[in-house]
């Protein structure tokens, strides 16, 4: 029989849906589950596709089905299933192999991983998939972590099933070992902030304004035909117009509001703090998942404290024109965060993220696609590249005309009792990012007063010590 170009293991939501993908360019491919009977069951309901799918019911037979050197894709739950995949097909597998380990990897593991493998004749590639369900099926953004080599063996596949962006694939080598699930970690932890502040946006039309979700709707959808065109903003008015078909009701209204998170978000704040880059929206954004979580004791507070979101009484035209430039704004210093966050990375584990590489990639396919990232990828690849994405000159100009709108947001948020912690902090990112002469004056003047840790002056080198003593 003809041998598959390709393995997979895990027939779950992304496995599937990537292998129909995948036989669909034109490739077979086989496919192996931990529930076996899955992978006889997967192919009798692939239809067309049928012919280029090989079903497996042990790891020896997918190695056996899969020409060499074999590419083996495994999307299965991220942690210890993915350790236990490794080992088992270490048994089966043979020098030059592929293990692609395709799920929502913590880079740590990813690393590790392409260490453990390391003279083992097998490489490890670690790649990081965004795009959900649908994205898996006709076209995920993908990011690749690993040898150059193996790259070399799986491109052809991935850019085939990858996302195009006005016929660019979606899918990069993206640097060595962790790199790809690195990038995957940051896109997601972006995800994180630009989903909590339309999430804001919304509290604020919702409460501020009184407006229903069918009145919000079709302000995202406008939104959506200017700047902040994203599928997110797409989404979100698709979602406001739903209604629930149990109720009648708008399936928003009848959504408990406590989000859950699986932990990419809580990775790339971790990531953030250990590498020393302010990534604070989108540490707010993770916060704010971990306080709507909290919901018996905000039910509890607010009979303490009374609910705050009182009306605003802006015009509404005026603050509506406010608030798609707050989020713009807002948008933009996540954003910024996010890539400082890489550019950091990169430096710390010698990467060479290609930064403008990752904004193309997640131009389509991945759930932060906008067309803002055309604009980015653009920004970041202009010789000498701005270090962050708030010093390039086309986002200089945008931020400098919305950035007012955020302020006035923040502050009629703040009167009127509205929580927006994502917007504030990117506001108080900004005003800090932005201030020649800033306040850590004093705190070097505290710290030198308890802790004698010494201070640089203005006018002077070296370490100095206040006239206070020393340490107290
Ligand atoms: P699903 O829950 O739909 O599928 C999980 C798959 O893992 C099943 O095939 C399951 O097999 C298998 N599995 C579970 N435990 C084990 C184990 N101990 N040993 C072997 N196989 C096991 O998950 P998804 O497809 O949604 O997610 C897979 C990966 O992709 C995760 O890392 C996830 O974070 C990542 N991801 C998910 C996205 C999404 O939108 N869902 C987007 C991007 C990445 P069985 O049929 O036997 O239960």
């Amino acid at each position: 029989m003809e041998k598959a170009e390709i393995g997979l293991i895990g027939l779950g939501t992304m496995g599937s849906n990537l292998a129909l993908n995948i036989a669909e360019k034109g490739h077979r491919i086989a496919v192996f589950n931990r529930t076996v009977s899955r992978a006889d069951a997967f192919k009798a309901e692939a239809g067309a596709l049928a012919d280029r799918i090989v079903p497996c019911h042990s790891l020896a037979e997918l190695a056996e089905a899969i020409r060499p050197p074999r590419p083996v894709i495994i999307m299965v739950v991220a942690g210890k299933p993915v350790d236990e995949q490794i080992a088992a097909l270490r048994d089966v597998l043979s020098a030059d192999d592929i293990v692609i380990d395709a799920g929502n990897a913590n880079f740590h593991d990813t690393v590790r991983r392409f260490k453990e493998l390391e003279g083992s004749g097998l490489t490890f590639i670690g790649m990081g998939v965004s795009g959900g369900e649908e994205g898996a099926r006709h076209g995920p953004s993908i990011m690749v972590g690993g040898t150059e080599e193996s790259w070399r063996r799986v491109e052809g596949v991935l850019t085939a099933i990858s996302a195009k962006f006005k016929g660019e694939p979606c899918a990069a080598w993206l640097g060595p070992d962790g790199a790809g699930h690195f990038v995957k970690t940051i896109h997601n932890g972006i995800e994180y902030a630009d989903m909590q502040m339309i999430a804001e946006i919304y509290g604020m039309l919702r409460d501020g304004l009184g407006m229903g979700p069918k009145q919000i709707a079709p302000v995202f959808a406008g939104w959506n035909e200017g700047r902040l065109a994203s599928y997110l903003i797409e989404i979100t008015a698709k979602v406001l117009a739903a209604d629930d078909p149990q109720t009648g009701r708008p399936v928003v209204d009848i959504i408990l509001d406590r989000a859950g998170q699986k932990g990419t978000g809580k990775w790339s704040v971790i990531e953030a703090q250990q590498l020393g880059i302010p990534a604070t929206a989108i540490e707010a954004a993770v916060a704010a998942r971990v306080l709507s979580s909290m919901k018996d004791e905000r039910l509890a507070a607010e009979k303490v404290y009374g609910a705050g979101g009182g009306r605003i009484s802006e015009p509404r035209e005026a603050l509506l024109k406010d608030l798609e430039l707050a989020l713009l704004a807002g948008k933009i210093a996540a954003y910024a965060q996010g890539f400082a966050v890489m550019a950091g990375a990169s430096k710390e584990f010698s990467w060479n993220l290609p930064l403008p590489t990752i904004a193309r990639i997640w131009r389509a396919g991945c759930i932060i696609r906008s067309q803002m990232l055309d604009q980015m990828a653009e920004a970041f690849g202009k010789g000498g590249a701005a270090a962050n994405l708030l010093m390039a000159p086309a986002f200089v100009e945008m931020m400098k005309a919305a950035h007012p709108s955020l302020r006035r947001i923040v502050a009629l948020a703040a009167e009127a009792g509205l929580p927006v912690p994502a917007l504030s902090s990117a506001l108080a990112y900004f005003d800090a990012y932005r201030q020649g002469r800033g306040t850590s004056n004093l705190i070097q003047a505290q710290r030198d007063f308890f802790g004698a840790h010494g201070f640089e002056r203005i006018d002077a080198p070296g370490a100095h010590h206040g006239p206070w003593g020393g340490g107290q």
